[in-house]
């Protein structure tokens, strides 16, 4: 059993009572890792392709169509020009999520249905490589996070992801940092239910045998942190230094910038 402070500060109960914890749970893209620039690549490589296919099989529309597409979906994805929105879809949502959302963006161009989800399909299945591992722009760890992964195995305190990417993506990012060994269960994208559903925390907790009440939970979404507290995760904390844009986490939370802000101790007997 282990206790856990924040830049000193032991993140205790209302009496100051540290709570004993016995597994973190983690959350991958901007927390695990700096997943950004992979993310605006595939994002981009998303709306090029939308727009040339929207073109290629509807040469009646206007360039002006095509250009309007690719607006409407900047915006569902949260594509800035260098960066992406934390908060957004490409950063947060999964693919199935964004993938329906392109289907409503070629709907919105005038698209029927049908037609607009089999483009879309299309269109991830021509940019699925630029995800994960296979990207140009691999994600890299977060800074500190080895040590940190390190000093909670030390302590005794197992380690999981739970994430919205699949679990081949979870898979790979962890094995390219030879972390894969130091977390017990992963809960992805193809587990239901999936995040934010408090249940995935839950069914989670189940399979690590440990309860929600002994568990820390760090991630870089408003959602991912509600998601905990409804679940009834003690110690719940945000991280900030995953992207280029900060992302905006309800102040109700701790935040913390750099790993090396959280220590981990031997809970008092
Ligand atoms: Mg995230």
């Amino acid at each position: 059993m282990a206790e856990l402070f924040l830049r000193g500060q032991p993140l205790a109960d209302v009496t100051g009572t540290p709570f004993p914890i016995e597994a973190v749970l983690f959350d991958k893209d901007g927390t695990l890792c700096i997943s950004e620039p992979m993310l605006h690549s595939l994002a981009s490589a998303r709306v090029f392709h939308a727009c040339e296919l929207l073109l290629q099989r509807h040469p009646e529309l206007a360039a002006s169509q095509g250009d309007e597409l690719g607006q409407l979906l900047q915006r569902a994805y949260g594509l800035c020009e260098s960066a992406i929105n934390p908060a957004g879809a490409t950063a947060v949502g999964s693919r199935s999520h964004n993938l329906i959302s392109t289907a409503t963006a070629l709907a919105q161009v005038g698209l029927g249905w049908p037609e607009a989800l089999e483009l879309s399909e299309s269109v991830f299945a021509a940019t699925d490589g630029l995800h994960g591992q296979g990207s140009e722009h691999r994600p890299i760890a977060t800074a500190g996070l080895h040590d940190l992964v390190q000093s909670l195995q030390d302590e005794g305190v197992v380690c999981a992801v739970i994430s919205n990417d699949d679990e081949a993506g979870i898979e790979a990012f962890l094995a390219s940092q030879n972390l894969r060994p130091r977390f017990q269960v992963l809960w992805s994208a193809d587990h239901s239910p999936r995040k934010p559903d408090p249940g995935a925390v839950h069914a989670l907790c189940a399979q690590l045998g440990i309860q929600a009440s002994r568990c820390a939970l760090i991630g870089d979404a408003n959602s991912d942190l509600r998601m905990a507290q409804q679940a009834g995760v003690p110690v719940v904390l945000g991280y900030g230094a995953g992207w280029s844009i900060s992302p905006p986490l309800d102040p109700l939370f701790p935040c913390l910038q750099h790993w090396s802000e959280l220590q981990v101790r031997t809970a008092a007997a």
